[in-house]
């Protein structure tokens, strides 16, 4: 681990002014428990100078409901979310993600901006320094994701299609970051139709996580998460989250689905149908949601949508299983 500056900082506007100050060369720091292992396994490709600790601001740490929704302030813990009578009664699924993620000591300390704002898990992007790294990859200033060559099978089943023309003509430049993103908690606000406020904006869930080559969210250098909103959920709506992974505790999902189905003497009325570790970004399947819509929900109809949700993938070379798995889970979200 490198020497940086370390800040307290005791009010939202002041972490916005630090951030500021050091012109993109700082980092907030929340639970500590996503930075501090890349840190010291000093995977950025800049090291930062400084670290802005949001932990000694008072009241962030709030989860309040009341007729609109549920509002949850960005330091919240996982823990408490998990444990919130009000989460596990009306918002179940942001309960079963918190849960699924990691151990009981992370999530102690990890919050909810943090596992939002987290960076990838990508083993290219994240080989530490002291065992021979860096790797160079496109994050770090390189032409090409190292997914496209290397060991490819927790990364991107979308859109490596579109790269198929390239094979693997290294001296080209590529586009796209294959690794997946790693939050589960963002595959549940999604399906929740939930939005996150920052100190310049508030938007949807689903445009706050724009993958680029260098980062995983829209967010800004000096923009922080304040809270997540959450509307109120439809009457009777039937919530799940579901997660394969290789191991029961700690581990990052090869693949999630959260889905929100509400129904009407079991005709769908509304589905929302979130994939997650499947690309960049979570993955909305628009169009297994259209397929249910006005029908009676049976099997078939699950099977239907699990086709579609999958229609557009194009899985790389070792992760074509990942397609089977996301799609008995999508079929799983919606039938059992
Ligand atoms: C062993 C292990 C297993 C894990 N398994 C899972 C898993 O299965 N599923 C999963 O979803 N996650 C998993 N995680 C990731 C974990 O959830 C995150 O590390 C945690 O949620 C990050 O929260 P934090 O408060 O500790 O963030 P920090 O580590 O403090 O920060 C993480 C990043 O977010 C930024 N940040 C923090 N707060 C804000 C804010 N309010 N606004 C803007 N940026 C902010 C920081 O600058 C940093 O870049 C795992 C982590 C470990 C170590």
């Amino acid at each position: 681990m490198k020497q940086f500056e370390h800040h307290d900082a005791l009010s939202i506007e002041e972490a916005v002014a630090l951030l500021s100050d050091y012109e993109g060369k700082a980092k907030i720091i929340a639970g500590g428990t996503d930075l501090l292992g890349a840190l010291r396994d000093e995977v950025f490709l800049e090291y930062p100078e400084a670290l802005i600790n949001i932990k000694t601001i008072d009241g962030l740490d709030y989860i309040r409901s009341d007729e609109k929704g549920l509002a949850i302030g960005a330091m919240a813990g996982l823990a408490d979310i998990v444990k919130s009578p009000v989460v596990k009664k009306e918002y179940q699924m942001l309960a079963e993600a918190a849960y699924s993620v990691a151990t009981p000591q992370i999530r102690n300390m990890a919050t909810i901006g943090g596992n939002l704002a987290q960076d990838v898990r990508c083993w290219f992007y994240r080989y530490p320094r002291r065992i021979g790294g860096p790797m160079v990859c496109l994050r770090k200033g390189g032409k090409f994701c190292s997914a496209l060559a290397g060991d490819n099978r927790y990364h991107s089943i979308f859109g490596a299609a579109a790269l198929s023309d390239i094979s693997l003509d290294l001296g080209k430049v590529r586009k796209g970051c294959f690794a997946v993103g790693p939050s589960d908690i963002a595959v549940a606000l999604i399906a929740m139709d939930a939005s996150i406020v920052t100190t310049k904006r508030s938007l949807p869930a689903e445009l706050f996580f724009k993958a680029t080559a260098l980062s995983s969210t829209v967010l800004d250098s000096d923009e922080l998460v304040k809270e997540i909103e959450i509307p109120k959920l439809p009457m009777g709506a039937v919530q799940r989250y579901d997660k394969f992974t290789l191991r029961k505790p700690i581990d990052f999902a090869v693949v999630s689905v959260a889905s929100m189905l509400t129904l009407n003497n079991g005709v769908c009325e509304d589905a929302r149908i979130v994939l997650g570790a499947v690309a960049p970004e979570p993955v909305r399947a628009r169009k297994a949601e259209q397929v249910m819509k006005g029908r009676i929900v049976d099997e078939d109809v699950a099977l239907e949508a699990a086709e579609h949700a999958l229609a557009g993938s194009s899985p790389l070379r070792m992760n074509e299983y990942k397609v089977e798995i996301a799609k008995v889970l999508v079929k799983h979200a919606i039938w059992g």
